[in-house]
C-alpha cells in the first residue's frame, strides 16, 4: 500500500520484502517500457495480456509499425523474468509459512506431551497416594494396629 507524503514522494505500508521487490521491478518495467505500458492503458480489457484480447492497442500499435517489434520481444521476455520473480517470491513466502506452522505445531506437540506427561505423573502420584491411604484404612480397620492407634 502507498501512502502519498506531504512533501512529496510516498510512503510504502508496511511492506514485505516480496511487495517491495515486485513494486520495484514493476515500477522499472513500467518505466523502462514507457510507450508500450502508455499504450496498455488504452487496452479494452484492464488485464489484458496483449495477445489475442480484442481491442488491444498494443497489438494494434505493433500492426501499424508504432511499436518496434524488437521493443515487444524485449518487454515479454522482461515481462516473463518479472512473473517469474513474482512467483518464485511467493514460492519463497510458501515455504516460508510452511516452515513458520512446522515449528508452531512441533511446539504445541511438545507441549501437549509435556502437559500430558505432567498429567500422567500426577494421577499416578494421586493413585499411589490413595492406594496407600486405602491400604492403611483397612489395616487400621481389620489390622491389630487399631487399638494402640486408638490408645495413643
Ligand atoms: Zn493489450
Amino acid at each position: 500500500m502507498l501512502l502519498p507524503l506531504p512533501g512529496g514522494g510516498s510512503l510504502i505500508d508496511n511492506p514485505g520484502m516480496r511487495e517491495l521487490h515486485r513494486w520495484a521491478s514493476e515500477e522499472a518495467f513500467d518505466e523502462v517500457f514507457a510507450e508500450i505500458a502508455a499504450l496498455a492503458e488504452a487496452c479494452r480489457f484492464a488485464d489484458c495480456q496483449h495477445g489475442s484480447e480484442p481491442e488491444c492497442a498494443v497489438q494494434a500499435a505493433l500492426e501499424n509499425g508504432q511499436v518496434d517489434p524488437g521493443r515487444w520481444q524485449s518487454y515479454q521476455k522482461l515481462e516473463r523474468e518479472v512473473q517469474h520473480q513474482a512467483r518464485q517470491q511467493a514460492l519463497h513466502a510458501t515455504l516460508a509459512q510452511k516452515k513458520k506452522w512446522k515449528v508452531i505445531h512441533k511446539a504445541m506437540r511438545n507441549y501437549t506431551q509435556a502437559t500430558t506427561e505432567w498429567a500422567r505423573y500426577w494421577l499416578r502420584l494421586a493413585t499411589s497416594a490413595c492406594a496407600r491411604q486405602i491400604k492403611e484404612r483397612v489395616k487400621l480397620k481389620s489390622g491389630p494396629m487399631l487399638i494402640p492407634t486408638r490408645a495413643r
